[in-house]
Protein backbone atom coordinates (compact mmCIF):
# COMPACT_ATOMS: atom_id res chain seq x y z
CA UNK A 1 0.00 0.00 0.00
CA UNK A 2 0.59 3.79 -0.90
CA UNK A 3 2.13 5.47 2.18
CA UNK A 4 -0.76 7.83 3.54
CA UNK A 5 1.82 10.94 4.52
CA UNK A 6 0.71 13.42 1.85
CA UNK A 7 -0.64 16.07 3.73
CA UNK A 8 -1.76 17.61 0.49
CA UNK A 9 -3.99 14.59 -0.42
CA UNK A 10 -5.34 14.16 2.78
CA UNK A 11 -6.37 17.60 3.00
CA UNK A 12 -7.88 16.99 -0.68
CA UNK A 13 -9.21 13.66 0.73
CA UNK A 14 -10.84 14.12 3.99
CA UNK A 15 -10.75 18.39 4.66
CA UNK A 16 -14.25 19.71 4.66
CA UNK A 17 -16.14 16.17 3.71
CA UNK A 18 -18.48 14.76 5.35
CA UNK A 19 -20.32 11.89 6.46
CA UNK A 20 -24.10 11.38 6.58
CA UNK A 21 -24.50 9.32 9.92
CA UNK A 22 -28.09 7.90 8.61
CA UNK A 23 -26.74 6.53 4.95
CA UNK A 24 -23.19 7.16 4.69
CA UNK A 25 -22.92 9.38 2.12
CA UNK A 26 -20.40 11.81 1.35
CA UNK A 27 -20.95 15.34 1.24
CA UNK A 28 -18.23 17.89 0.73
CA UNK A 29 -19.17 21.13 2.34
CA UNK A 30 -17.50 24.01 3.97
CA UNK A 31 -16.80 23.03 7.95
CA UNK A 32 -17.74 26.70 8.56
CA UNK A 33 -21.05 25.69 6.71
CA UNK A 34 -21.96 22.67 9.28
CA UNK A 35 -20.78 24.67 12.15
CA UNK A 36 -22.87 28.09 11.30
CA UNK A 37 -26.15 25.92 12.08
CA UNK A 38 -27.78 22.78 10.04
CA UNK A 39 -28.39 23.95 7.04
CA UNK A 40 -26.89 21.40 5.43
CA UNK A 41 -28.61 17.80 4.76
CA UNK A 42 -28.14 15.25 3.28
CA UNK A 43 -28.37 14.42 -0.56
CA UNK A 44 -29.38 11.44 -0.44
CA UNK A 45 -31.74 10.74 2.91
CA UNK A 46 -32.09 14.59 3.57
CA UNK A 47 -30.82 13.98 7.23
CA UNK A 48 -28.64 16.92 8.86
CA UNK A 49 -26.45 14.11 11.25
CA UNK A 50 -23.16 14.72 9.79
CA UNK A 51 -20.00 13.68 10.72
CA UNK A 52 -16.50 15.06 10.08
CA UNK A 53 -14.80 12.51 7.93
CA UNK A 54 -11.63 13.16 9.64
CA UNK A 55 -12.38 10.87 12.48
CA UNK A 56 -11.76 8.01 10.05
CA UNK A 57 -8.48 9.47 9.21
CA UNK A 58 -7.22 8.94 12.51
CA UNK A 59 -8.66 5.43 12.82
CA UNK A 60 -7.11 4.29 10.03
CA UNK A 61 -3.66 5.96 11.12
CA UNK A 62 -3.11 3.63 14.06
ZN1 LIG B 1 -27.94 10.51 4.36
Amino acid sequence: MAERSNPVADNRLFYNVYVCRNCNAKIRVSSQKVLRRNEVRCRNCGSSALRPKHKELRKLKV
